[in-house]
């Protein structure tokens, strides 16, 4: 990218002399591009549903003597809605995230009730499926944070790894403890990510397979969400995937204290 500078000339009263200053405009530049291109992947990811939905709307007009027409076309619009409902949900969370002051006052949660919660959550889906939601390792675990966006950041790569496996897998939470962080991984024996998309999956919108991920009711919002609720909580996630095989997301937090496993456990006792 080239760089460019914002030049500032001021004259110094009766001396002559100008005063240049030059200001590095490269960044600003660059937020300001990531902005505009935000703004319109929203506006295009509203109007696909909003679209659908008129559309669908004329068709039941037209079909309104059919009543079997109108059951099959009204269904289809229920989904539409409950699509833009999950997509203005999602935008809501990532506004709210990005926006975020740093943590004042991090609670301890619980793990064990924070995973249990996030398999209760997408038990339904895994069920239609015949996914098997197994975990391990939570059992008086505990993290600093922030319970609700835990919780969200969890949920979302369990559902994840339900919509991108085949039926009759398995889906395995496993909390492991660190010598300086608690990792929470999620794992799934589903289709994979091709290794060039690795890095960009964590991006506003951005979609291996855009047809399948809107055929799953997927935003392309989940994994931003889950990456700035980490960053929020000083930690990070990271995703491990081979095609064909499955994916492995893990969300790393700084270890609530330097000592052991059980020393965490003690505390929670007090
Ligand atoms: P979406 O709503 O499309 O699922 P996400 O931000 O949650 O959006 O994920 C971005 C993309 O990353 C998805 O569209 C999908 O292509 C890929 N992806 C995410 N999780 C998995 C997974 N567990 N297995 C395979 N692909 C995944």
């Amino acid at each position: 990218d080239a760089t460019s500078f914002a030049v500032r000339v001021a004259p110094l009263g009766g001396t002559g002399l100008v005063l240049v200053l030059a200001e590095d405009q490269t960044e600003h530049r660059r937020v300001e591009a990531v902005r505009r291109d935000f703004v319109a992947n929203i506006s295009h990811e509203l109007k696909t549903p909003v679209g659908a939905l008129s559309l669908l709307a004329e068709t039941v007009q037209d079909a309104s003597d059919d009543p079997e027409a109108v059951r099959r076309f009204t269904a289809r619009m229920r989904a539409e809605a409950s699509r833009l409902s999950a997509l203005i949900q999602d935008l809501i969370t990532l506004s709210r995230i990005q926006g975020a002051e740093p943590m004042t006052e991090p609670t301890r949660v619980d793990l064990e009730a924070l995973v249990a919660d996030a398999l209760d959550a997408l038990s339904m889906p895994a069920d239609a499926k015949g996914i098997e939601l197994v975990s391990s390792g939570s059992e008086g675990v505990t993290v600093l944070g922030d319970e609700g966006l835990l919780g969200t950041a969890l949920r979302n790569l369990v559902a994840n790894a339900v919509s991108y496996s085949p039926e009759n897998t398995r889906v395995a939470v496993s909390v492991e403890v660190g010598e300086t962080s608690v990792g929470i991984s999620v794992a799934d024996q589903g289709i994979g990510i091709p290794q060039q998309d690795l890095e960009r999956i964590f991006e506003r919108f951005y979609r291996v397979d855009a047809a399948r991920s809107r055929a799953t009711g997927g935003t392309g919002l989940g994994l931003a969400i889950v990456k700035h609720i980490m960053t929020h909580h000083r930690g990070e996630v990271t995703v491990w995937s081979q095609e064909g095989a499955g994916s492995t997301f893990t969300l790393r937090l700084p270890r609530p204290d330097n000592r052991g496993r059980d020393a965490a456990r003690d505390n929670d006792r007090q």
